[in-house]
């Protein structure tokens, strides 16, 4: 069974999410700093190729996109 290219869905880009990577290009996010305001929260981590950035929850939990870019998880919308 072959896989055809197609759009990517929702579910794609959170797995992506979950493992580090940018949602869009599918390439490991890079570290861009700490969290102060969260002790918890070890870094800040952000997509070298279009800049979506996110954070992680506590130590060693997938990166949670922040909120301007949320939509993207958020299947088919117009706009
Ligand atoms: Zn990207």
């Amino acid at each position: 069974m072959k896989k055809s290219r197609r759009k990517q869905s929702a579910a794609d880009r959170q797995n992506r999410v979950n493992n580090g990577c940018c949602p869009i290009h599918g390439i490991g996010m890079t570290q861009i700093g700490h969290n102060a305001s969260q002790s918890d929260a070890p870094f800040e981590a952000s997509c070298p190729r279009c800049g979506i950035s996110g954070k992680t929850d506590s130590a060693g939990s997938a990166i949670i996109l922040d909120p301007q870019f949320l939509h993207l998880l958020d299947g088919e919308r117009g706009g």
